[in-house]
């Protein structure tokens, strides 16, 4: 099913659902590449950049940032050529229904050719609550590495409290905070099926498989759904 240069998949899910970690797989194993938006978000807060500053609050108090401004970030990386040479991740976009439409007007002008399709994670919000408080992540934000500080975690740092990719320090985000948890699943909730309805209505693959199992399994079984040779 995967063609080089042509597909896209939209990795749907709530936060902690898994998504960084699966990209960071398939970015390692498959040469995929991945834009996060949440990453390329904070980065720009990181260097306080004009868009950085404009967005901090709502990042940091789980609210969505702007559909218009999420959906050019996305769209500019899109047209990077260097973007498009393998099949591309999208994690964390579109998060509305607004932001799909957005994207498939994009896609449907842009004449690339680009096939979408949406693998949609689903993991219930116990499990998510529990992950997200052990969550610990690389504080150099070109890595952003994600972490577990669970104790006999498989995603547990080689060295505690350092990045294994680029030994840079691994924190908590600031938004895995309890309460700012609960805002960020609740938001997810809010625009889950609206956007699964969307993708429908315009006939992309929904490709639904279950998040909360080991990586390594999570990752044979997409490679599987998905029809890649591992
Ligand atoms: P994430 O790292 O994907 O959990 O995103 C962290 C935060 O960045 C979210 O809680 C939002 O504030 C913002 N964000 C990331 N992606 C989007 C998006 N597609 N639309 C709106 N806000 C976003």
């Amino acid at each position: 099913m995967i063609d080089k240069q042509q597909d896209v998949i939209i990795f749907l899910g709530p936060p902690g659902a898994g998504k960084g970690s699966l990209s960071r797989l398939c970015t390692e194993r498959l040469g995929w590449r991945q834009i996060s938006t949440g990453n390329l978000l904070r980065y720009h807060m990181s260097q306080g950049t004009e868009l950085g500053r404009a967005v901090k609050a709502r990042v940091e108090a789980g609210h969505l940032v702007d559909d218009s401004l999420i959906a050019q970030l996305v769209h500019d990386w899109l047209q990077e050529p260097a973007n498009l040479c393998q099949p591309i991740i999208l994690d964390g976009f579109p998060r509305t229904a607004a932001q799909a439409q957005l994207f498939h007007d994009f896609i449907e002008q842009s004449g690339k050719g680009l096939r979408v399709s949406v693998l949609h994670l689903a993991v219930a919000s116990e499990a998510i609550i529990e992950r997200l408080e052990a969550r610990i992540v690389c504080s150099e934000k070109q890595c952003q590495t994600v972490y577990s500080a669970r104790p006999g975690s498989m995603l547990a740092p080689k060295k505690a409290g350092i990045c294994d990719m680029c030994c840079g320090p691994v924190v908590r985000r600031a938004d895995d905070d309890i309460s700012v948890i609960r805002q960020r699943l609740e938001v997810y909730q809010q625009h889950e099926q609206e956007l699964l309805q969307f993708m429908a209505a315009i006939k992309r693959p929904v490709i639904s498989v279950p998040g909360d199992q080991e990586l390594p399994s999570l990752f044979e079984l997409v490679a599987n759904r998905l029809g890649v040779e591992l």
